[in-house]
């Protein structure tokens, strides 16, 4: 199996992407790879983060490469590259989870400085 150079893909992909908020291109230096995949079949996926250099929002991308098609969707974040990177790496919020947090919610009284010294 040949690896798939992923730096090449986004140096390709950089002359495509531009910003969904303001259509501004991309630049090569301010778009980071936060994670990369391929499968046996050659089929691969890209998560990159990209920051505008003129509306300065972000936006990651996942990117798919399955033989000649490349699928890319693009969600407006406010993460920085690095936050990406650490949350990509953490298991997905549990419904448990949004239970406690609801449990503590409906008997927090507003001081946090009480909720955080216990
Ligand atoms: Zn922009």
């Amino acid at each position: 199996m040949k690896k798939i150079d992923f730096q090449k893909v986004i140096e390709w992909l950089s002359f495509a992407l531009k910003c969904p908020v303001c259509g501004y291109k991309y630049n090569l230096d301010r778009t980071k790879i936060i994670d990369t995949k391929q499968e046996e079949n050659n089929q691969a996926t890209l998560l990159v983060h990209s920051d505008c250099a003129q509306c300065k929002s972000s936006v990651v991308f996942g990117i798919s490469i399955n033989g000649g098609e490349i699928f890319s969707v693009g969600m407006i974040t406010d993460l920085t590259s690095h936050d990406t990177k650490k949350f990509s790496q953490k298991q997905p919020i549990s419904s448990n989870d949004v239970l406690d947090v609801h449990r503590f919610l409906k008997k927090f009284d507003g001081n946090f400085v009480k909720a955080f010294t216990n």
